[in-house]
């Protein structure tokens, strides 16, 4: 065994996460179906005018806004119906005074006309005249040519998270695909003689692998692309070949190995191909936590512990990624309730401890940092800061919930 002579706080693991951030320069475009929730890499700048032609914004009758001005109820304005104008069909007539056309909503607006009456303020009158009941004023109801967008607006700018109404704007402009940041590549694995792929039976020691499922659904849940790779056994060498498979990658996160004993060789694989940036944090659960980079690449080495792993993923690995994603810090929501039983905490370890909420009160949840059901079985977290060891039922706590 080699203790840990030394932690860090969650604070100085934060600070050196994020001098080591670097930001993902590749660029790709994507098919707009393709485009929500991604980064644009550059302005979206538009070459036209939207609408691209005046249009009626209502069903109605298209007018000469001045013909119109004595219009009311009791003394209606009759108009000659000339035409009737719908959707994507352009009419030929000039609207003049005496004149109208029908017009359905999105319709181009026809010559001469300056202004819609609604339908509502219309009656049919004898032959093919249509009576105004009420004054329209130029430009009433209609949409002009640019109104939305105008050549030269700039409708995504570069950095902006593509969000459903952004995706239209481009959509809008005429553009089937946009520039984004590519996804961060993820390399996931886990490590351990014991641990076994789901799906296979166990021999008499081994366990299903939890972590790379776990990291992977964080990762793609966080602007990231996972890319699992089998777990691999407690030797230098065969961590040293997985290591190498990772190559390409933006980010790797092993999991397993990273804590003190004989067979957790992390640190040693670290120490020959990396550069160790912290290896123990004052936190629980998640103490045996590595951070390095190998060549240049970013590297977690998570405690295998499912919960300790998730948890630390949910805490660090998570707004490290988003980051590199270039994707805005994730704000999750939080809910302020009554502990609703005492809970005596690690003295010197910032605690990230698992609740339920029943009733409105936060009930503890959590059973040890190796079952995940600390966490599935959970609504949220509170945090125990490292100089508290108790906190008494009753107390108002907030729970930042998953
Ligand atoms: P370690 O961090 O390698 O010391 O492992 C701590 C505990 O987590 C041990 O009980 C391991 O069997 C377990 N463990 C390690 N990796 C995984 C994994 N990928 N899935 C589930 N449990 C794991
Ligand atoms: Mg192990």
């Amino acid at each position: 065994m080699r203790p840990f002579t030394s932690t860090i706080s969650i604070d100085e693991a934060r600070r050196r996460l994020d001098a080591t951030v670097r930001p993902i320069e590749r660029r790709e475009r994507v098919g707009l179906a393709e485009a929500t929730g991604r980064v644009a890499a550059a302005d979206v700048t538009s070459k036209v005018d939207v609408p691209p032609f005046p249009r009626s914004a209502m069903d109605g009758y298209a007018v000469v806004a001045a013909a119109t001005a004595n219009a009311t109820p009791e003394a209606p304005v009759r108009l000659r119906l000339l035409d009737r104008i719908y959707t994507g069909q352009p009419s030929r007539v000039t609207i003049a005074s005496g004149a109208c056309a029908e017009i359905a909503t999105g319709a181009p607006l026809p010559s001469g006309a300056d202004a819609v009456v609604m339908v509502e303020q219309t009656t049919p009158g004898r032959d093919d005249e249509i009576q105004i009941l009420a004054a329209a004023a130029p430009g009433q109801h209609i949409s002009r040519r640019g109104a939305d967008i105008t050549s030269g607006d700039v409708v995504v700018r570069a950095g902006d998270v593509l969000t459903p109404s952004r995706v239209g704007a481009v959509a809008a402009i005429g553009c089937a695909d946009v520039a984004v940041y590519a996804k961060p590549r993820v390399a996931i694995l886990s490590t351990g003689n014991e641990v076994i792929e789901p799906g296979r039976p166990l021999a008499a020691g081994q366990i299903h692998d939890v972590n790379r499922f776990t990291l992977g659904a964080i990762v793609e849940t966080h602007g990231g692309v996972p890319e699992p790779h089998p777990p691999a056994g407690d030797t230098v060498e065969a961590l040293t070949t997985a290591l190498d498979l990772c190559a390409g990658a933006d980010l790797i996160i092993f999991s397993g190995g990273s804590s003190v004993g004989e067979r957790d060789r992390i640190i040693d694989l670290v120490s020959a191909r990396g550069e160790l940036i912290f290896h123990g944090l004052a936190i629980k659960p998640g103490k045996p936590t590595a951070f390095a980079t190998v060549k240049g690449t970013p590297f977690f080495g998570m405690p295998g512990n499912p919960t300790s792993c998730l948890s630390n993923a949910y805490i660090l690995l998570v707004p490290f990624l988003r980051a590199i994603a270039r994707l805005p810090p994730h704000t999750p929501r939080t809910t302020l309730v009554p502990l609703g039983r005492r809970i005596a905490s690690s003295a010197g370890r910032h605690q990230f401890y698992t609740v339920r909420l029943r009733n409105g009160a936060a009930l503890p949840a959590f059973k040890g940092s190796g079952d995940i059901t600390s966490l599935s079985l959970a609504d949220g977290y509170i945090e125990i800061p490292a100089e508290s060891s108790v906190v008494e039922e009753g107390t108002l706590v907030e729970v930042t919930l998953f």
